[in-house]
C-alpha cells in the first residue's frame, strides 16, 4: 500500500482529465508512485499514447473538445465508472475552471490542484490584479474598472498613455489581447479584443495595461500544502514568445540581479499567502528589459507547460508534490532544503509549419528519433495521427546543463538530433533560434523572435541542399535489396562481379521545392553531384526512412519528405546504343526480380524476358527481336546498374 492510500485524503486511482504529453507525463508519475491511472479520450484519440499508457482508458465523447475534454459531466461520469478517487486536470482544458474544481469537490472527488475559490479569484485578471495590489504587489499600471463602455475605456487608454494593451480579463494563451498605438486605432482594437474574448472565454470584460516596450517574462513556481507551508521553486524566464505565447522557457533566468530575484520571490510568496493558496501555482511577472521592477501579470493556478525546467534544476517531481498536497500530506521539503542546480531550457515542439506562417500541420507520424541525454515529454509516437482538433504542441524537449552555456549547447545538439518524420514540425525554426547570438548570450525579451525573424522563417538554403543530397544518397543505398538497414551498409553496386559506373539524374521534390542532382553509383558508396560540380557522399542520418521513391530524412532540426524520381537517365544514350537488337540492357539501376527465359530458348519479338524493380516500380523488358537467347548476364536478385547488359539475343541460326 502506498503512503497515499493511508493519507488524510486517500488516493489510489487518479483520472487524468487531459490528453497528449501532459497526460502521459502525469501517468508516468502515477506509475512511479504505485498509483493506478485512468486515461480519458475522445474519438480522435482512441489510439493515442496516453490511452495506451494508462492502466484504464475510458471514452468520453466525440473529437470536439467541448463534448469531451471540456465536458465536466463526461469527465465526472468517467471518474465514477473507473472508480477514481482523484482527478488531475493537467494544463489547459478544465484545469483553471473553478466550476470543474467545485463539481469534483461536490462529487467527493479529490481535485489535484488548488481550491475552486483560489482558481476563481485568480481566473479573472482584474480580480487577481486587485488582490495583488491590495497585498502590496506592484502591477502594470492600467485600468481595472467596472465601466466597460467604449467611451470610458478610450478615455482610460488616453490617461494611461499609448501604447496600451487591451486584455481579456478571463484571457489565457495570449488570446483576447490587442496592442493599440494611438487613439485612432482604439475603437476597432477594442471591438476585436472583445469579440475574441467572448468567443474564447464567454466573457468580454477587458482591462487595460500600459504596454511595456521590450519586456522580459519572468515567473515564479510556488508550491504550498494544506498545513500552511508555502515555498517557491525559483524563477523561470519565458521571454521567447510568438504572439504572446511561450516558445522557449528556462530556469534560472539569465542576467538577473539578486535584488530583482529577491523581489520576484517575495512578491510571489506574498500573493500566494494572501490568497491562502494550496498546490502548484505560478505567479507571472513582466519587467522592462534592464529594469528592476517586476510587475505582477497574472497567476496560473495549475501546473505549467514549462514545469519540467523547474524539475530539472530542483530535482523535484512537481506532479508528485501536487498529489501529496491533494492527499493532505505536507510538502516533503522546506525552503532551505530546496536547491537550484545548473541550468535547464525547454523548447516546445509543435506540429506546425514556420515556413508557411506557422500553419498547424496534421498527418501521421512515421518515426520519432529522440536524442540521447535529453528529457522528451511527448504524447506521440510512430503511427500517431496528429489531427486538427487540439493544440499543435506535440512534445517538449528539455535539457539540463551545469550552466547556461552547457544547456544551450545541449539544446542545439538535441534539436539537431531530434527527428519527427511524417509531419511538419517547428524543429528547424527552433534550431535556428538557438543559433542566434542573442539566444546564446541570454539577451532575451518578448520581442526576440519578431526581431530575429521579421519575415518568418524558411530553412537555410545550404542546409536544405545538403539534406536533399543525403536523401538522394539514402535512396541510392536503398537500392541494395540485401540491406535491411540500407543506409548503414555499403552498397556494392556490381554488375556481373565487376563494378560498373552508372549515373542517374534524380529529381528531388519536397515541401520546399525541388532540386535535380546526379548520383553516381559506381563505387562502394554512392556520390551525389550538384550542377556546380560539388559532391557529397558519406553517412546518412540515423533517422531516415526509405520507401521506394519516398525518402523521409531529418538532420539539424530540418525534416524533409522527399519524393525521388528519375529526371533523365544520363546513360540512356549509351544504353540505347547497347540495346541494339542483339542486347537487352538495364534501362535504369535496380534489382532483377524475374528471369523468364533460359539460354538457348527461342523467343519472339515482344516476349517478356526479364523483370526489374527500381524505385518500387516493376519494369518488364521485352525481346527486341525474334531470335535465340545466346547469353544471360544476370540472375534474379542481382543489383544492376543502368546500362548493364542483361541478355544477348542472336538470330536463330547465327552464332
Ligand atoms: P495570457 O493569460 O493570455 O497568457 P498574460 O497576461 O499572461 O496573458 O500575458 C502573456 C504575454 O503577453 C506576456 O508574457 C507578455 O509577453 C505579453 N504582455 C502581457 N502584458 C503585457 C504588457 N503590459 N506589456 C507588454 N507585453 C505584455
Amino acid at each position: 500500500m502506498t503512503e497515499f492510500a493511508t493519507a488524510p485524503r486517500p488516493i489510489r486511482t487518479i483520472l487524468i482529465a487531459n490528453r497528449g504529453e501532459i497526460a502521459c507525463r502525469v501517468i508516468r508519475t502515477c506509475k512511479r508512485l504505485g498509483l493506478s491511472s485512468v486515461a480519458v479520450y475522445s474519438d480522435a484519440d482512441a489510439d493515442a499514447l496516453h490511452v495506451r499508457q494508462a492502466d484504464q482508458a475510458l471514452r468520453i465523447g466525440p473529437a470536439s473538445a467541448a463534448e469531451s475534454y471540456l465536458s465536466i459531466a463526461a469527465i465526472l461520469d468517467a471518474a465514477s465508472r473507473s472508480g477514481a478517487d482523484a482527478i488531475h486536470p493537467g494544463y489547459g482544458f478544465l484545469s483553471e475552471n473553478a466550476g470543474f474544481a467545485r463539481a469534483c469537490e461536490e462529487a467527493g472527488l479529490i481535485f489535484i490542484g488548488p481550491t475552486s475559490v483560489a482558481i476563481a479569484a485568480m481566473g479573472s485578471k482584474i480580480e487577481a490584479k486587485k488582490i495583488a495590489e491590495a497585498g502590496g504587489v506592484p502591477t502594470v499600471p492600467g485600468y481595472l474598472g467596472a465601466d466597460q463602455s467604449a467611451a470610458a475605456l478610450a478615455e482610460q487608454a488616453a490617461r494611461i498613455g499609448f501604447p496600451v494593451l487591451i486584455k481579456a480579463s478571463a484571457g489565457g494563451g495570449g488570446r483576447g489581447m490587442r496592442r493599440v498605438d494611438g487613439p485612432e486605432g482604439f475603437a476597432a482594437a477594442l471591438q476585436a479584443a472583445k469579440a475574441e474574448a467572448k468567443g474564447a472565454f464567454g466573457d468580454d470584460t477587458v482591462l487595460l495595461e500600459k504596454f511595456i516596450g521590450n519586456p522580459r517574462h519572468l515567473e515564479v513556481q510556488l508550491m504550498s500544502d494544506t498545513h500552511g507551508n508555502l515555498v517557491h521553486l525559483f524563477e523561470r524566464d519565458c521571454s521567447v514568445q510568438r504572439n504572446n505565447q511561450k516558445v522557449f522557457e528556462e530556469a534560472p533566468a539569465p542576467h538577473l540581479s539578486e535584488a530583482v530575484r529577491t523581489k520576484l520571490f517575495d512578491r510571489a510568496l506574498t500573493l500566494g499567502r494572501t490568497i491562502g493558496y494550496t498546490s502548484a501555482g505560478t505567479v507571472e511577472f513582466i519587467m522592462e528589459a534592464g529594469g528592476s521592477e517586476p510587475y505582477f501579470l497574472e497567476m496560473n493556478t495549475r501546473l505549467q507547460v514549462e514545469h519540467p525546467v523547474t524539475e530539472a534544476v530542483t530535482g523535484i517531481d512537481l506532479v508528485e508534490w501536487q498529489i501529496r498536497v491533494a492527499a493532505g500530506l505536507p510538502l516533503p521539503a522546506g525552503q532551505d532544503q530546496i536547491r537550484l542546480q545548473g541550468h535547464a531550457i525547454e523548447a516546445r515542439i509543435a506540429a506546425e509549419r514556420p515556413d508557411r506562417g506557422y500553419q498547424p500541420a496534421t498527418g501521421r507520424i512515421q518515426a520519432v528519433h529522440v536524442p540521447r541525454g535529453v528529457r522528451f515529454d511527448t504524447g506521440i509516437a510512430a503511427g500517431s495521427e496528429v489531427g486538427p482538433h487540439y493544440d499543435s504542441m506535440i512534445a517538449k524537449l528539455i535539457v539540463h546543463g551545469a550552466n547556461r552555456e552547457h544547456a544551450v549547447s545541449a539544446l542545439a545538439t538535441g534539436l539537431d538530433d531530434l527527428a519527427v518524420l511524417g509531419i511538419g514540425t517547428n524543429t528547424g525554426f527552433l534550431r535556428a533560434c538557438v543559433a542566434r547570438p542573442d539566444f546564446a548570450a541570454g539577451r532575451l525579451t518578448t520581442g526576440f523572435l519578431a526581431r530575429e525573424f521579421p519575415d518568418g522563417w524558411t530553412p537555410d538554403a545550404e542546409q536544405l541542399r545538403a539534406l536533399r543530397a543525403q536523401a538522394a544518397l539514402a535512396w541510392a543505398h536503398g537500392l541494395d535489396p540485401a540491406g535491411d538497414s540500407p543506409w548503414q551498409r555499403r552498397s556494392a553496386f556490381r554488375v556481373m562481379g565487376k563494378r560498373r559506373a552508372a549515373t542517374v539524374e534524380l529529381r528531388l521534390q519536397d515541401d520546399y521545392g525541388e532540386l535535380d542532382v546526379m548520383v553516381r553509383l559506381e563505387t562502394d558508396a554512392p556520390v551525389v553531384r550538384f550542377e556546380d560540380g560539388t559532391e557529397v557522399s558519406g553517412t546518412i542520418p540515423a533517422a531516415t526512412l526509405v520507401d521506394g521513391g519516398r525518402v523521409q530524412i531529418s538532420r539539424g532540426g530540418l525534416s524533409l519528405d522527399v519524393q525521388v524520381s528519375l529526371a533523365i537517365d544520363v546513360d540512356a544514350g549509351a544504353a540505347a546504343d547497347a540495346a541494339s537488337d542483339n542486347h537487352v540492357t538495364a534501362p535504369l539501376p535496380g534489382v532483377v526480380t524475374g528471369l523468364f527465359v533460359e539460354a538457348g530458348a527461342l523467343v519472339a519479338k515482344g516476349d517478356s524476358l526479364v523483370q526489374m524493380e527500381a524505385m518500387k516500380l516493376v519494369h518488364t523488358l521485352a525481346a527486341p527481336r525474334d531470335g535465340r537467347i545466346a547469353r544471360i548476364h544476370c540472375a534474379v536478385g542481382d543489383v544492376v546498374a543502368s546500362g548493364a547488359p542483361l541478355i544477348d539475343i542472336t538470330a536463330d541460326g547465327e552464332e
